[in-house]
């Protein structure tokens, strides 16, 4: 299901109201931002809040913006919060605009889908600290094998030199190859998992991600429009609007 401005007006039109729809989704509605025009933006997001919240925009022209900001009256004054620490508001970006949002140290990155992978980053594996090995775990075995001797003990005739704990049960360890009977550490015991004993690591090759402070942002198929303007050009821009 490709989401975009085709998909959500059939949507609407095979609801009843014509111009607003729950989406059967975690409370989220999908409404037209102007409900008499045939061409209108259609929105996802929460209507009946205090401020309706847009996630996700469509636009006639098959594009699509995302919105993680959220602007209101607050107590007499006018506030913008950034909703992006709802999961909910950055799943419902994932799933409607097919672009993924992440959280990360308090920031927020977007993640195309299929996006190109960072350069190749070989380092030396931290989790080893270069090493090439990590501690593994050795586990005790338990025998169900016991018996009851004629004169009340209880032996094992599988394990005849194994001291008999906890054999009331009717079971005893089986010590280890260590001689331990419970489960316990070897350090350095195997190779590390990480970096499978090369004591390197690829710390690159990542999918590319670009920080979002929440501002809308247009996609095309769930991807960035880059847009083409400077910083510059757009300082000339907004220096050259009044004279025109
Ligand atoms: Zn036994
Ligand atoms: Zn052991
Ligand atoms: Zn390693």
């Amino acid at each position: 299901m490709a989401c975009n401005w085709d998909w959500a007006d059939d949507f609407l039109k095979r609801g009843r109201k014509k111009y607003e729809r729950p989406l059967y989704d975690r409370g989220l509605r999908i409404w037209k931002e102007d409900r008499w025009s045939p061409d209108s933006d259609i929105n996802i997001g929460w209507k009946y809040n205090q401020q309706p919240v847009k996630m996700v925009t469509y636009h006639k022209d098959g594009t699509t913006t995302i919105n993680g900001i959220q602007k209101g009256t607050y107590y007499g004054g006018n506030a913008s919060y950034v909703i992006l620490n709802s999961q909910s508001t950055r799943l419902t970006i994932h799933r409607y605009a097919g672009i993924q949002v992440f959280q990360r140290n308090f920031k927020f990155y977007l993640q195309e889908d299929n996006a190109p992978l960072t350069p190749a980053k070989i380092q030396g594996c931290r989790t080893c600290k270069q090493t090439g090995l990590q501690d593994s775990w050795c586990s005790s075995t338990t025998c169900w094998n016991t018996q009851v001797d004629d004169e009340g003990q209880v032996v094992c005739k599988e394990h005849p030199d194994v001291l008999m704990v906890a054999s009331w049960r009717g079971w005893h360890y089986v010590p280890c190859e260590h001689g331990n009977n419970a489960s316990h550490v070897i350090p350095k015991g195997e190779p590390c998992h990480y970096c499978r004993g090369s004591k390197k690591r690829d710390y690159g090759s990542k999918p590319e991600r670009t920080q979002w402070d929440g501002t809308p942002l247009r996609l095309h198929d769930g991807k960035l429009i880059k847009s083409p303007t400077t910083l510059l050009e757009r300082m000339m821009a907004d220096y050259a609007e009044p004279i025109s």
